[in-house]
């Protein structure tokens, strides 16, 4: 089996709703080259706090696990390292600057 890497996550509000602003962790997936969305609970009840490391299911549409292990980051999500596409959603553009 391979072992996947640990990715970086990002917690963005998402559009209030009902008095509640969700929350979302966003994952660069280098083999799609588009963000994956997870949920991450709300603004005033949020999953994780920065550091936290946790287990998510990459949700790519092939048979390709990106990877396993989210770390929160602290830094916010920037929306310049995102470009919606109408059949490339979410597309991660080249000012995201990639861990090494
Ligand atoms: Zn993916």
């Amino acid at each position: 089996m391979t072992k996947l890497p640990t990715v970086p996550g990002y917690l963005r509000p998402g559009q209030p709703q009902g008095g509640r602003t969700p929350l979302a962790l966003l994952v660069p997936c280098r083999p799609c080259g588009v963000w994956h969305r997870h949920g991450a609970g709300t603004m005033d009840g949020p999953y994780y706090k920065p550091g936290d490391l946790t287990h998510r299911v990459a949700h790519c549409p092939r048979p390709v696990d990106s990877y396993e292990w989210v770390r929160v980051q602290a830094e916010p999500f920037d929306p310049r390292w995102m470009r919606n596409r109408r059949r490339a959603f979410s597309v991660i553009t080249e000012a995201y600057p990639w861990p090494a």
